[in-house]
This record gives structure tokens, sequence and C-alpha cells, in this order.
């Protein structure tokens, strides 16, 4: 097997190791590097899986990609697209709610266009999300004018 992020190929050690902790093969540098922006933004996994998944479909994700205001779970610049997972929309309070849309406002403005993703879909409809994502991409790419 190889690491999704380098294509280097990896152990059985490692392949399984990274297999446990993020459902995704990688080799020890990228697990590393994984841990640690997960750390420092604290990442939802399901990010993280989504992320190498997009990758894998050629869509060139970012991951915690500092848009100038927040840290932005997954970015495709190419589109201007925006992808947050949420981990906890069943508890989310009127305070949350309404900073998720200053947060969408500010996005707008940049010319970005924000999209919410549940983690369960991603847990449980990895492609049918990579689908979906690639499908507002392609109306994103129609609407961008070429200059
Ligand atoms: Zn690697």
């Amino acid at each position: 097997m190889t690491c999704c992020d380098c294509k280097k190929n990896i152990g059985f050690r490692e392949q399984q190791d990274s297999l446990e902790k993020y459902g995704v093969a990688l080799c020890e540098r990228h697990s590393r590097l994984i841990d640690k922006i997960r750390e420092t933004n604290n990442t939802p996994l399901e990010a993280v899986q989504l992320y190498y998944a997009l990758k894998e479909a050629g869509a060139n994700p970012m991951l915690e990609w500092w848009d100038g205001h927040k840290s932005i779970d997954i970015a495709i610049s190419r589109v201007k697209l925006n992808i947050e997972l949420e981990t906890e929309y069943q508890m989310i309070t009127h305070e949350q709610a309404i900073n998720d849309l200053e947060d969408a406002m500010h996005s707008f403005k940049n010319g970005f266009t924000t999209i919410r993703v549940p983690s369960i879909v991603v847990r449980y409809y990895l492609a049918d999300t990579v689908r979906n994502i690639l499908g507002i991409m392609e109306g994103l790419k129609a609407n961008i004018k070429v200059i």
C-alpha cells in the first residue's frame, strides 16, 4: 500500500496504524503532519478523511486553510469553495448559529462560497459526499468568469 499523500510505499505497520487512526493510509511523516495540524486547529477526523478523498478525486483541496479571518477545515481555492465540517450540529446554540451566519457573510464578501457538511455524511456516505462536492465545484466553475 502507498501513502495517500506522497504515494510513498508504506509498511504493513504504518498502514495499520494510520488506518486505525484516520481511516486513511499515511506514511509516518504524513501521520505526524496530520497530527500536528489537528492539534493546532482541532480539526475533525472527518475533515482529514474528506480532504484525502477529495485529493484522490483531483479536487486540489487544502486542509486548514487560513482565510485571513479564520482557519477553514477544507478550502478549494480554484473555485473559491470553503468546506466546514459540522460535528456538533445537534447541539448548535443561537450564538453558534449567528457566528456561522457572520462567517458565511465574510466569505461571500470575499467571493467564497461556504458549505457545511455534517460529519456523519462523511462517515457513512463518503463517495456520495465527494460526488456532490465535485458537482458543486462544477457549478461554481461555470459561474467564475474567465478573465
Ligand atoms: Zn506520505
